[in-house]
């Protein structure tokens, strides 16, 4: 019976769920949940055929007919995720599927912690076990015979930390967003770091027992944030759960197996064993207790391990629910005893043969940090350049922060004009309000640029940008902003720093010493000559050197500064041609970038 009213379809011979779901404009759970009925068992990634297919595309009100060729097959883009990065060294044909490991991100108040208790709570399996769960930093839930890992931090702080130490704790991120309230600034937050990461996110639509929630406000913001809705036509899956009444829970974890599936989680468990510190505390009694989170191999009790800057023996290894254990395999957390002092949360571990061993790992470690921190870890817009020269990088990231709406919408536009070259701009993150710790986080672990405009950077964010060695660079007039993000591009920016004059000295004498060293015997005619300065000689108008102070003595004492009317004699590094009547200008090198 044809029906001019029914849309019509074409279909290959075989097509996976998720493909089909997407044809027919549905959410490939419902189809699922309609082949459950039919007593088929499927997978999102499991392909159905024509016939099957073409059964459920009528019920649903589609034509179907056979197309002639075969769908192209989806490929893979962009860049590896940090875990598959860990395991790279395995043979492909020893990983198996594992466990995924699922984080829970969100904007605060909208229900994390509820969903990860709600979540526990509703784990039949754990109940029958009778053992009561530790809080060790992550727990284990079945569902159908199947495990799930839950880091149980919930916050974009833990989940950074381990990106930037190398590591990745978590396979999926559930989103969870108060359908009273809607996508908050933390939301967008989460969202940039789980892009940042490449790790798929599920949405759980929270609270929508209270009588204001308004779920396609939700899925619309959701959209406008490049995260369609499966229901709308597009790839995310929005859950709609209540943590409170505990309802919806189950649906979570289905969809959570069914992105895992689609994810190609896997490991060796016979492999090299390495993982994540997901927390580590001193205890009285027991001494330095860490939870690791295993991510290849299986960890065995006597095994030595290597976390960060300690290692030790394992003495004994313990589950979630506080029960002594063996082993642990792949995405199995297990809380440890035996190290000699405390990792970080986010260090990675490994087993080695030996103690002596560990220490030798230790101290590559150690020195492989200190190249980092004295060489190119700062993530400047010039040597971010040099690295896409390179070929080493072929993409800017940029974190945007602007003092209101109206700002963000023109510079975006004006970036994302730039970004049209064979460079790519990626706007991890665009927000309003002042430049805190989190963005230095996620800057960081993304090596992003932050970019504000009109807005202060908060004392903790440029301490961190310190130490973390990000870039802020703050902007009053959107045309400067977009000029330098364009000589980024270009490889032109000119450099962060400019100078300060802070005072002028002229040569009256110059004193020779051993080995053609020359002192200049000066009088400080302006502000101060200091130790630490830089320093220019023009001889008439020419600039005969521009460099640094080797010395500078007041009579016979070495000095730091010398004063307006002072003498002094100052040494050059590596200049030994001064000349009486020189003019000295001592400057200093000032950050431009933070006012
Ligand atoms: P977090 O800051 O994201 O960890 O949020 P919490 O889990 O602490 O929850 C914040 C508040 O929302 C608490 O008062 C919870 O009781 C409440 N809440 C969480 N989930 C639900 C829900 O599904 N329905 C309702 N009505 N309230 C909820």
């Amino acid at each position: 019976m044809s029906d001019p009213d029914r849309k019509k379809i074409e279909l290959p011979a075989n097509i996976s769920i998720r493909d089909f779901a997407q044809i027919i404009e549905i959410s490939p759970i419902q189809i699922i949940k309609k082949l459950m009925a039919n007593g088929v068992m499927a997978s999102i990634n499991q392909a159905i055929d024509y016939d099957t297919a073409a059964i459920l595309a009528d019920e649903m009100g589609f034509e179907a007919t056979l197309e002639n060729q075969e769908a192209p097959v989806e490929k893979e883009t962009g860049n590896v995720p940090l875990w598959r990065q860990m395991i790279a060294g395995e043979n492909e044909a020893s990983l198996t599927p594992r466990p995924p490991v699922v984080t829970i991100l969100g904007h605060v108040d909208h229900g994390k912690t509820s969903l990860l208790d709600a979540i526990r709570d509703a784990d039949v399996a754990a109940g029958e076990a009778g053992g009561i769960t530790q809080h060790i930093g992550a727990y284990q839930v079945e569902l159908k015979g199947r495990q799930i890992t839950f880091l149980d931090t919930p916050g974009h702080a833990a989940f950074t930390a381990m990106r930037s130490r190398g590591a990745q704790g978590a396979d999926i991120v559930i989103l969870v967003i108060a359908a009273d309230d809607g996508v908050m600034p933390q939301t967008k937050e989460a969202i940039a770091h789980a892009k940042a990461a490449r790790v798929p996110i599920i949405v759980a639509l929270n609270k929508v027992d209270k009588p204001n929630s308004n779920p396609d406000r939700v899925k619309k913001q959701l959209g406008e944030n490049d995260l369609m809705p499966d229901d709308w036509g597009g790839n995310t899956m929005v859950i709609p759960v209540s943590a409170k009444q505990k309802q919806g829970i189950e649906d979570l974890l289905e969809a959570i197996l069914l992105v895992a599936d689609n994810t190609d989680i896997r490991a060796n468990p016979k492999g090299a064993v390495i993982g994540t510190v997901i927390e580590a505390e001193l205890d009285k009694s027991k001494g330095p207790v860490a939870t690791l989170l295993v991510q290849n191999g299986t960890l065995n009790t006597g095994d030595i391990v290597v976390a960060g800057n300690t290692y030790g023996r394992l003495r004994a290894l313990f589950d979630f629910r506080g029960r002594k254990v063996q082993k642990a395999g792949p995405s199995i957390p297990v809380s440890v005893m035996g190290l000699s002092e405390l990792p970080s949360a986010g260090d990675v571990f490994k087993v080695v043969g030996s103690e002596k061993e560990a220490r030798q790992a230790i101290l590559e470690r150690q020195e492989a940090n200190k190249k980092q921190t004295s060489a190119a870890k700062k993530i400047t817009l010039e040597e971010l350049f040099s690295k896409i020269k390179a070929g080493e990088a072929k993409e800017l990231n940029f974190i945007l922060k602007a003092d209101v709406q109206g700002s963000l919408e023109p510079i975006l536009n004006e970036i994302n004009n730039l970004g049209k070259g064979e460079i790519r701009i990626n706007i991890l993150y665009a927000e309003t309000g002042n430049i805190s710790e989190n963005d230095v986080l996620l800057a960081s672990a993304s090596q992003a640029i932050i970019v504000g405009f009109s807005v202060q950077a908060d004392v903790a964010a440029r301490r961190l940008a310190d130490t973390e060695g990000v870039s802020i660079r703050l902007y009053d007039i959107i045309y400067r902003l977009i000029e330098d993000v364009e000589k980024a591009l270009k490889g032109m920016l000119a450099p962060e720093y400019t100078e300060k004059a802070i005072g002028k000295a002229v040569v009256l004498q110059v004193f020779s010493l051993s080995k053609g060293t020359k002192i200049a015997g000066c009088r400080v005619t302006e502000g101060e000559v200091r130790r630490n300065g830089k320093i220019r000689v023009t001889r008439e108008k020419d600039i005969v050197y521009e460099g640094e102070v080797s010395s500078l003595k007041h009579e016979k004492e070495d000095v730091r500064e010398i004063r307006t009317g002072f003498e002094c004699g100052i040494g050059l590094k590596n200049f030994s041609d001064v000349q009486v009547g020189d003019v000295i200008e001592c400057y200093l090198l000032e950050k431009t970038e933070i006012e």
